[in-house]
């Protein structure tokens, strides 16, 4: 049973009730209403990404791996634009091929075989922990292009926020919708 409520960590008395965040994984998005007090002005929205029991937690493996700082370094790569979870993935694998490499080997990718928990899974689950502590951001929107079997999917960002309705690169709109940056995907 997943927890479906959850502490804001910028405001201990304020319990937050989880929303399904629109995919078929569990995900959930929280969002703290308060207007002052986060790191950016304005209501805090963070995403968890239901990790399943009996794999490894993603706090080792990704401490291991140093994500906390290569997934923002990445997403800075596009400061000042939300961009769609497979730019954030591709520019990660891009940065980080070795790492990235493994991550695949572990969790496998939808890419390469049918699969419910993933590298993306796992990916997204760790810039999920980040959004809950601010230091990148998140929105649900739109998932496009290859991804669009998920219908919405995490957006990401680094502070400070853009503006979601005109500052945004999907995944469809960022040039290439080919899956070579995995390893071992087949297909364009
Ligand atoms: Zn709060």
């Amino acid at each position: 049973m997943a927890v479906s409520r959850q502490v804001c960590p910028f405001h201990a008395d304020e319990d937050i009730l989880g929303v399904a965040a629109g995919g078929t994984d569990g995900s959930l998005t929280f969002t703290c209403p308060r207007g002052t007090g986060h790191v950016q002005p304005g209501p805090h929205t963070w995403l968890q990404v239901l990790q399943p029991e009996g794999l490894p937690g993603i706090d080792g493996y990704a401490a291991e791996l140093g994500l906390a700082s290569e997934l923002p370094a990445a997403l800075g790569q596009y400061k000042g634009s939300w961009i769609e979870y497979g730019v954030v993935e591709r520019a990660y694998a891009l940065r980080c091929p070795g790492d990235f490499a493994a991550i695949v080997g572990r969790y496998g990718h939808k890419a390469v075989e049918p699969k419910q928990y993933t590298a993306s899974a796992f990916l997204a689950g760790v810039l999920g922990v980040l959004s809950k502590r601010g230091t990148v951001l998140y929105h649900l929107g739109p998932a496009t292009g290859r991804w669009s079997y998920n219908v919405t999917i995490s957006w990401w960002s680094v502070a400070p926020a853009p503006d979601w309705d005109s500052a945004r690169l999907s995944w469809a709109d960022s040039g290439d919708d080919s899956v070579s940056y995995i390893p071992g995907a087949h297909g364009q």
